[in-house]
């Protein structure tokens, strides 16, 4: 079966799928996306993640390009057309096509592009089971990463080097010695007294679906929580460290820069919350 994407307006098969080369996405990452979890073909958490959407529209100026039912419809009809049981929704709105000039355009529509994909989710799973690697880079992120836009080149070089260094993800360090987020998710650690810490969500880190749930799951488990930023050092002497997103949920960090976290192991609190995160999620 071949894979279908809406674009602006068209569900197309995907060699068909194309935006104009002067679209303001592709030129500038003038653009803001969303991802979220598909889980036996229903959506996760659809409102959060539309919630989330209009505040990084509005954040830049970008006028929403229909009205939030009709793109309800249109996240739905691209997961069913591709007959996603599994996997993820990917939406993106750009500012819309003009000639390359930096302040906005006028009158300019957004382009809008949907895609879904298939996750193995039996992989995912023994993923979480073994936990993974990261090693820590140097935060060089612009100043705004709580806006969730497609300029995501240090993300994507961090997250390189973390597989150069036979590592699976990256944690951002900030300038002031301080642990920001992950490439592609929020981090956790549970320290050595059993609190759950994560940074505060201010400009510095995307406020993530996942981490608001999890807060949630961490309520009602009646765990010590601290919103506060931690050091790498707390991080290296943690018993557990774990990352939140939509397409890993919460998984657990065994290595940190080659050395184990706790005994190397994924947690007992990690594991708990990973089990738990369902019945806290809104399905759609
Ligand atoms: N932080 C960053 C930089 C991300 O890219 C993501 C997800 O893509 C997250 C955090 C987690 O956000 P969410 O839980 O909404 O997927």
């Amino acid at each position: 079966m071949s894979r279908i994407a809406y674009v602006n307006g068209r569900y197309l098969p995907f060699r068909d799928a194309k935006v104009h080369v002067e679209d303001r996405g592709y030129q500038f990452a003038d653009a803001v996306y969303e991802v979220c979890e598909v889980r036996a073909g229903r959506l996760i958490d659809e409102r959060r993640h539309l919630d989330r959407l209009e505040r990084s529209l509005g954040a830049l100026r970008i006028q929403p390009p229909m009205p939030r039912a009709a793109l309800s419809i249109v996240l739905h009809e691209v997961v069913a057309r591709n007959r996603i049981a599994h996997g993820n929704v990917y939406l993106q709105i750009s500012r819309g096509v003009a000639r390359r000039d930096l302040p906005f355009p006028l009158d300019v529509a957004p382009s809008v592009v949907v895609t879904a994909r298939s996750l193995n989710r039996l992989r995912l799973e023994a993923l979480a089971a073994q936990g993974i690697t990261a090693v820590s880079v140097p935060d060089n992120r612009w100043g705004r990463v709580d806006i969730k836009t497609v300029g995501l080149l240090p993300n994507v070089l961090a997250r390189q080097s973390a597989l150069d260094k036979g590592a699976r993800d990256a944690w951002f360090v900030d300038q002031k010695g301080f642990m920001t987020e992950a490439a592609s998710a929020n981090a956790w650690i549970v320290t050595a007294d059993g609190k759950l810490v994560t940074r505060h969500a201010d400009h510095a880190i995307l406020g993530g679906i996942t981490r608001a749930v999890v807060f949630e799951v961490v309520k009602e488990q009646n765990l010590h929580i601290e919103e506060r930023p931690f050091t790498l050092d707390e991080a290296y002497r943690a018993r557990e460290a774990f990352v939140t997103s939509a397409t890993q949920l919460v998984m657990p960090v065994v290595r940190l820069d080659d050395r184990p976290v706790g005994d190397g192991k994924p947690g007992p609190v990690a594991i708990r919350l990973r089990r738990e995160f369902h019945r806290f999620a809104e399905t759609g």
